[in-house]
């Protein structure tokens, strides 16, 4: 995913000082811990990383995750993420943080990333088109809601140093994680339960856009994908993943285990694995197309996917022409979020 020019890069020690202007490698050591973690970039990228580090590092849990990053040998850079603010990739081992955002707007997506890496230490990554859609849906979606949990964990550890700029941040991107989060942390014990986690996570389904972004880059494309290379027969769809082996997996939590207080079937129905209209749409012509070429029969789990209202429920009349204008806006709206979204990906 990841086309680095390695030639231009010099190894440097954290002893030597860097030309300006040029890239180097920089191990840093994260504080209060004995791990470091590689940075890669100019001297001022080098430097916003390090007041990245050491900002979020007064929060134990971002600590918690810089160190498995650290020890899992990702590396850290400033580099232009189409549309996004971040992206964590498995490959080759890079969180990737969007130069154009400040460091306030960064703090919660650079926890995200941290938390994805550790996912991904964690094994907690995916098999496409081997487990069945419905079970893909599942994986995918518990892992940006983790990552999102996780975020919130962070910021929400800052804000009680004193530190309320994050997560105001992701309030003002994220309202219904942020919210639920919070409300839950305002009861007794709600944070040291696991009630507080659970319920951000759980609030992170209730933001249908994004849901729909996810439906399209995780699942459409690469069905598309295998339908292009001619390899949606060598995908079995068979393998079955329950909401509890997601949540074992996912909902990590160095003190408790496992954070998620609820019952991890709510994984398997209703607003978890809901999806649009165009997805089913989508799903079922996959499947056709796939046993025309393979004969092979399509994969049951999609019956099981309810689908969500589409779109607005404007109830007054339109003009023709008025709906056909909006049909366009909302077609141009989802290419836009799709392009967003697509560097957010984390595989
Ligand atoms: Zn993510």
């Amino acid at each position: 995913m990841h086309n680095k020019k390695t030639s231009i890069i010099e190894q440097f020690d954290s002893s030597n000082t860097i030309k300006s202007g040029q890239k180097a490698v920089v191990k840093y050591k994260i504080p209060n811990t004995d791990t470091s973690i590689t940075l890669l970039g100019d001297e001022k990228d080098i430097a916003n990383l390090k007041s990245l580090i050491d900002r979020s590092a007064k929060s134990e849990l971002a600590r918690e995750g810089m160190e498995i990053a650290g020890k899992g040998g990702y590396t850290l850079e400033y580099a232009h993420v189409e549309g996004a603010a971040g992206e964590c990739t498995k490959d080759g081992k890079f969180i990737t943080l969007s130069p154009h955002i400040t460091e306030n707007s960064s703090m919660y997506m650079f926890a995200h990333e941290i938390r994805h890496a550790g996912q991904f230490e964690r094994g907690a990554d995916e098999d496409f088109g081997i487990e069945t859609v419905k079970s893909e849906i599942i994986k995918f979606r518990a892992s940006e809601a983790d990552a999102q949990t996780a975020a919130v964990g962070v910021c929400y550890e800052l804000a009680l140093k004193g530190d309320k700029f994050p997560i105001l941040c992701m309030k003002r991107d994220d309202v219904k994680v942020v919210e639920a989060f919070e409300k839950a942390a305002a009861e007794k014990g709600g944070v040291e339960s696991g009630k507080a986690q659970t319920e951000a996570f759980k609030g992170w389904y209730d933001n249908d856009k994004v849901k729909q972004v996810y439906e399209m880059i995780y699942e459409v494309e690469d069905m598309h994908k295998a339908l292009r290379e001619g390899t949606s027969g060598d995908r079995p769809y068979d393998k079955v993943l329950t909401g509890e082996q997601v949540v074992a997996k996912l909902c990590f939590d160095s003190k408790k285990g496992n954070y998620f207080t609820d019952n991890p079937k709510i994984l398997e129905s209703d607003k978890y694995v809901d999806i649009g209209k165009t997805t089913l749409t989508f799903f079922k012509n996959y499947f056709k197309e796939r046993e025309d070429r393979t004969g092979k029969a399509p994969d049951k789990s999609i019956d099981e996917l309810p689908v969500r209202g589409h779109y607005g429920n404007n109830k007054l009349a339109k003009t023709t022409a008025k709906r056909q204008e909006e049909a366009k806006k909302r077609v141009k709206d989802k290419q836009n979020s799709i392009v967003m979204m697509a560097k957010q990906r984390t595989r």
